[in-house]
């Protein structure tokens, strides 16, 4: 499987590449493990999903895109999994 170029969210998985993709700790700098959806102001946006919740909203998106809802459920459930937040 192709990996994605880094660095990406260590908690959704998606790709970051401009600086406001990058979500920012409490005192306002950029954090470099996760996007702008996952983190605000040092928190985490849904503290309390879990990995299975987190896989569905991410299959759910990339279904949205280019690939059929299972081809989306299973690169979520590979890729998911391996993320800092979810080990
Ligand atoms: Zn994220």
């Amino acid at each position: 499987m192709e990996q994605p170029k880094g660095p990406f969210c260590q908690s959704c998985g998606m790709p970051m590449e401009k600086p406001e993709d990058f979500g920012l700790n409490a005192d306002g700098f950029r954090n470099n493990d996760y996007c702008h959806y996952c983190l605000k102001d040092g928190c985490f946006t849904e503290p309390h999903i879990t990995m299975d919740q987190m896989i569905d909203k991410v299959a759910g998106m990339a279904g949205e895109m280019n690939m059929s809802e299972g081809q989306a459920m299973e690169m979520a459930k590979g890729f998911i999994p391996r993320l800092k937040r979810w080990r």
